[in-house]
Order: structure tokens, then C-alpha cells, then sequence
């Protein structure tokens, strides 16, 4: 259990501050709603970025996706999704009442569709195995899929439902958590932190994203994903509803509509760590977007980026005391999953600072299963 010490002083060692309970590195999702959750249990909190928002989460599509993205071999990450996933109703709820903001937190569920009978044989692989571990996938006829969503492609040989795979759009998110956060009496520092042992606080929590790499010697990499956005024409919005994720020609796709308009087209995975925008990626894309939605032709390309997920071996988060350090705790690694896993992680760790007893859920996802890579890597750099 997290106690108070009222005498304590300085908040990032030598500066003004009074020292926090809880000092979070990163102001991205994770470290905001964390932040957010510590302040609501009656924690003195300071969070430290210089430019909050700005990671993967600027980037990244939201969908809240336990089911679509449940892989063979991956059950215990597919539990966490899924227990997170369960809270984001009421999660969304609570912030958009804190912060005062529209998430654009969405629940028409989502469409698995595949082009070519390739491709839904591929699909049907992996709806069987979800199927298998009982989640809600619902194979359906193209015609079915069609009624739900009229401007799918004709060619669209056939699919499946994931009703209770929803979205929520990130470029909300972050300010509404910071909005609560703040109201909640977090303070917001603009500090690049550049070793651990500059935080002075109780509780030191590490959610910098792909920066936790070098502040714990964590085996966090950067995952490079690039998508583009695209507007309906004349500020109307999309021609569709649900979140499409599909197989088109042996190409991944997914279509994300906002209500602004804006449909989120993504994503690579790559093992690169550059920043650029390739003409091979955008072509690739868009054409899948198109085969599927050939109305987006249509659209307004608006921009094109890549961001870097912060991946793990195991593509697990990393959450929990770092070896030898129970005053340092890493809520790192979400990798492609940490806008649905926002609620859950925000939920455990302040759990955690408060009670001093991790939940049973955390278990899988301790820093310590790369305790040999962490050894080899070094630590507090
Ligand atoms: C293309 C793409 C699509 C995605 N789509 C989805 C999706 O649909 N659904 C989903 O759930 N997830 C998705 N993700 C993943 C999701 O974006 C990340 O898992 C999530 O943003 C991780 O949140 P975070 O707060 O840990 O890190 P980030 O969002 O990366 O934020 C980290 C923050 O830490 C700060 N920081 C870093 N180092 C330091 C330091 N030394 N000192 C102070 N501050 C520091 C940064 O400035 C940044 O603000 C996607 C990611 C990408 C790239």
C-alpha cells in the first residue's frame, strides 16, 4: 500500500515541486488514464512529456478490437482485450462526463470481409479459431453483409460479424483524458525525462510508449505502421458505418468511418523505425480500400503518416514492478492494442500503487518474463 510521507519535497529532483505520490513518464493513453485513475483514488499525481498525445496514439485507428484481433497462440493477451474491452462502455461514459468531450466512441460493430474465395478461405481460418475460443464472430452471406453495409464491393465474396468490436477515435481520446486528468488535480510537466533516477516520487510509473525502451532496458521496439485518411466529399459523412476490416487480394485492410467524416485507412506492420511515407504503402492501401469500398475512390486523400507501435516479444503489454524496483512500474507495449486496453491498464496499476496486490490478471504480463533480456540490456538509462 502506497503511503504519504506530508514532508516529503521536489517533484523532479532539484526543481520546485512538491514530491508526488505518483510520478507517470508519458502522456500518451496509457499514462494519462493511469494518471486519472490515481488522482480518482486520492493520489497526489504529476505526469512528465513534452509533448503529450504525440506517440503512437496520434496516430492510431481505435478500433477496440478483442475479437478481429485475437491470433492464434495469443489467449491470455486475447483475455486482457477482452476484459478491457468489457469496461469501455462504462469508461467512455465516466470521461466523456469528466472531461466534458465527445470521444466519438462508437459501437455498430464490425464487418470481416473477404474479396477473393482466397481470401475468405484465409479469413474463415481465423474465425474458427475465435469461434473456437467462444467469441462473438458471426459468419454471414455477402447479401447479409450488403444490407448491413450497401457500399461494399460486389465483388465481396463473403464475411463475418464481430458486433461487439467498436471504435473510438484517438485524437479525442488523449485530450479528453488529459481534460480529466487535470480536473482531477493531475499536474502535467513538460519534461523530458532522460533517466529514471531524476523522478522523485513515491511511485515512479514508466507508460512512455516505445521511449520506455530507454528509460528501463524493457525489450519495447518500434513496430512502424502507416495509414493514410480520407474524407467524404463535401464535409458529408462516410457511405459507410461499420468498421471494415478486410482481405483484399492477399492485402490486410481496415476502414475506420468517423462521424467528422474522416475514414482512417490502415495499416503496415513493419520492423522499420523511419518515419517515412512510401508510395508503395499509400498504393497498396488505397487499392484494398477501394476493392472493397469503391466509392472511396471518391474521397479526399487529407494525409498520410506513420507512427511506431511499441511492440514486445511476445506483442504483449509490459505492466507491473520492474525486477528489483517495486517503486518502478512499467505500463508499457501495447503494441497494436493500447487504445482497448486503456481502461483495464488504467484500472490495474492504480490498483496496484493503492494496494500494493497486483491483480491476478497481470500475472502473464510482468516485466519479469524478459528478465534475461532486461539483464543483458541494463536498466534505469
Ligand atoms: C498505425 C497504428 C494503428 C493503431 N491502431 C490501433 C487500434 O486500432 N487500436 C488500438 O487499441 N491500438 C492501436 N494502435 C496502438 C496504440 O496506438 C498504442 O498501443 C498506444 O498509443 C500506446 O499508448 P501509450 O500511451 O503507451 O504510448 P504512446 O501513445 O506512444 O504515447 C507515449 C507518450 O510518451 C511520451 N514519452 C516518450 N518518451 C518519454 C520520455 N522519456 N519522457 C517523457 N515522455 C516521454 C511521448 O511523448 C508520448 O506522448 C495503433 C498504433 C499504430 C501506430
Amino acid at each position: 500500500m502506497l503511503t504519504r510521507d506530508p514532508s516529503s519535497t521536489g517533484g523532479v529532483k532539484k526543481g520546485p515541486f512538491l514530491a508526488p505520490d505518483v510520478a507517470v513518464v508519458g502522456a500518451g493513453p496509457i499514462g494519462l488514464a493511469i494518471a486519472w485513475r490515481c488522482a480518482a483514488r486520492g493520489l497526489r499525481v504529476v505526469v512528465h512529456d513534452p509533448d503529450p498525445g504525440s506517440g503512437a496514439s496520434h496516430v492510431a485507428a481505435g478500433m477496440l478490437a478483442p475479437v478481429a484481433e485475437a491470433y492464434f497462440g495469443e489467449q491470455e493477451l486475447t483475455r486482457l482485450l477482452t476484459e478491457s474491452a468489457a469496461r469501455w462502455p462504462a469508461f467512455a461514459e465516466e470521461l466523456a462526463e469528466a472531461s466534458g468531450a465527445d470521444l466519438g466512441y462508437r459501437t455498430e460493430g464490425t464487418l470481416l470481409v473477404g474479396l477473393t474465395a482466397d481470401d475468405l478461405a484465409e479469413a474463415r481460418r481465423l474465425w474458427a479459431y475465435q469461434q473456437g475460443l467462444g467469441l462473438p464472430v458471426t459468419p454471414s452471406r455477402p447479401s447479409e453483409l450488403r444490407d448491413r453495409e450497401p457500399a461494399l464491393a460486389p465483388r465481396v465474396r463473403g464475411g463475418a460479424v464481430a458486433a461487439t468490436d467498436h471504435q473510438v477515435d484517438p485524437r479525442r481520446l488523449v485530450p479528453a483524458l488529459r481534460a480529466a486528468a487535470t480536473a482531477a488535480g493531475v499536474t502535467l510537466l513538460p519534461t523530458l525525462v532522460e533517466r529514471l533516477s531524476d523522478v522523485d516520487a513515491g511511485v515512479t510509473v514508466v507508460a512512455a510508449g516505445c521511449g520506455a525502451a530507454a528509460l528501463t532496458g524493457m525489450p519495447v521496439r518500434p513496430v512502424k505502421g502507416q495509414v493514410l485518411r480520407l474524407r467524404a466529399p463535401g464535409a458529408g459523412a462516410p457511405c459507410f458505418r461499420h468498421v471494415i476490416r478486410g482481405y483484399a487480394d492477399g492485402e490486410h485492410v481496415y476502414l475506420v468511418p468517423r462521424d467528422s467524416g474522416e475514414v482512417v485507412v490502415g495499416a503496415t506492420v513493419e520492423e522499420r523505425t523511419d518515419p517515412t511515407v512510401t508510395a508503395g504503402a499509400v498504393l497498396r492501401l488505397l487499392r484494398a480500400a477501394v476493392d472493397l469500398v469503391p466509392e472511396l475512390a471518391e474521397y479526399d486523400l487529407v494525409e498520410t503518416l506513420a507512427g511506431m507501435r511499441p511492440g514486445t516479444p511476445d506483442n504483449a503489454p509490459i505492466l507491473g514492478p520492474l525486477p528489483g524496483r517495486a517503486d518502478v512500474l512499467a505500463a508499457t507495449g501495447h503494441h497494436r492494442h493500447g487504445i482497448v486496453l486503456t481502461p483495464l491498464t488504467a484500472d490495474l496499476i492504480a490498483d496496484l500503487i493503492v494496494t500494493g496486490t497486483p491483480d491476478p490478471l497481470l500475472a502473464p504480463f510482468a516485466p519479469d518474463r524478459f528478465a534475461a533480456e532486461e539483464d543483458s540490456h541494463g536498466r534505469d538509462r
